[in-house]
């Protein structure tokens, strides 16, 4: 990319908002499955447009990572797919985060600019398009997370994406027109 960083982004901006964003809304979904079987924990309708908000629970350490899920491909994928479905566009996403210990809740909200939307869908597709193919690269910082494994792990590196050994385990789908 040919530029250099001038500007520091001002992610602490957003908690500035998040008292607003406390507020209740209409609840639209509850772990409700979308199409590609990704479950947000809970969308709303709110003053502020369609708010997406999902629970991370940590034993310890706090709050520090929370920075972290400004760039979440999670939370832009379900503000994607929760605005497909619903037809209206997902304005935030929320992360509600309790650490266990010392216990510590903490509500972060997220921005769904629809240029960022756009940017992470255009990366999104790319990835897609070539994980449909017979030989997609694999992503080995995405398999297992500290919040568990990704769901193709097994087929990934148990199966070796054997399609006789994978039909043991999954089943097959249609693909989709995104
Ligand atoms: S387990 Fe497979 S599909 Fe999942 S992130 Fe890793 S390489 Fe990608």
């Amino acid at each position: 990319m040919p530029y250099q960083k001038v500007t520091y982004p001002t992610i602490l901006d957003e908690r500035a908002s998040q008292e607003e964003l406390h507020r209740e809304g209409d609840v639209l979904m509850v772990d409700e499955p979308l199409p590609s079987r990704a479950r947000p924990d809970l969308v709303q309708r709110t003053p502020h447009g369609i708010v997406v908000t999902d629970t991370k629970v940590t034993l310890k350490g706090g709050f520090r990572y929370v920075d972290e899920y400004f760039t979440s491909h999670q939370l832009f994928h379900y503000a994607w797919e929760v605005g497909e479905v619903l037809g209206e566009p997902v304005k935030w996403c929320r992360i509600h985060l309790i650490s266990l210990t010392p216990l510590q809740t903490l509500l972060h909200p997220i921005e769904i600019r629809p240029e960022r939307l756009a940017l992470w869908l255009e990366g999104a597709k790319r990835v897609w398009d070539e994980m449909g193919t017979q030989t997609p690269t694999a992503r080995f910082t995405g398999c297992q997370t500290r919040y568990g494994p990704c769901e193709f792990r097994d087929a990934c590196h148990v199966l070796d994406l054997d399609p006789d050994r994978m039909e043991s385990v999954y089943g097959r789908v249609p693909p989709r027109d995104i």
